[in-house]
């Protein structure tokens, strides 16, 4: 009896232990295997607002010696905005240049962050989404306000570095990337576009 007691108290420590744990440990299982996926690729990225056409605006000059690490996509407000990958929301919150932001880490540890949304995405960190999960809708906020409503989505490498997310994402348009005039930023346009962008 007074060998068995520890015994008990030990196993009892360890049931609970691993009750509590399992949880952290099924999600850690998800996100190494997440780590292992392939990376995106050209065209491999789901369009974040179907149908809105967009244009090349990667590495334009902002403000401040800063080049615009992503793409914007124009789009009324309110227009809802999808996953452009599975992953796992890891940010969620307002930030001054991107105003509501949402980042997700997505295969091979990629991260994709979505910015200037109307208001905040309701998501938290931790959840998992489908590539085409709405995330939130489009808006202004941040620097991008007093500009026309649109998505600013940049893609980062695991090391932090921003790649262009324009060929990675699969668009379903005209080859040359224009839309109908209505729709595409023009140069003039480009000139109401934030300075420095989120
Ligand atoms: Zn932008």
């Amino acid at each position: 009896m007074r060998r068995l007691l520890p015994t008990l108290f030990t196993l009892t420590l360890l049931v609970t232990l691993g009750y509590f744990l399992y949880p952290y440990l099924k999600n850690a299982a998800r996100v190494a295997q997440l780590w292992r996926a392939s990376p995106p690729t050209a065209g491999s990225l789901e369009h974040p607002l179907p149908g809105q056409r967009f244009s090349d605006t990667w590495g334009a000059a902002r403000g401040n010696g800063r080049r615009h690490e992503g793409v914007d996509i124009f789009a009324p407000r309110g227009t809802p905005v999808h996953a452009t990958t599975r992953g796992m929301v890891i940010r969620v919150g307002e930030n001054t240049l991107g105003g509501h932001t949402v980042m997700v880490m997505g295969p091979a540890g990629y991260r994709h962050y979505y910015a200037h949304l109307d208001r905040p995405s309701g998501l938290s960190p931790g959840s998992w989404l489908k590539a085409g999960d709405v995330i939130g809708v489009v808006g202004s906020s941040g620097n991008a306000r007093g500009t026309p409503p649109h998505l600013h989505y940049g893609v980062y490498r695991p090391s932090g570095e921003a790649v262009n997310p324009y060929s990675l994402l699969r668009r379903g348009e005209a080859p040359d990337g224009t839309g109908p005039p209505g729709l595409r930023p023009t140069r003039g346009d480009l000139g109401h576009m934030p300075r420095s962008p989120g």
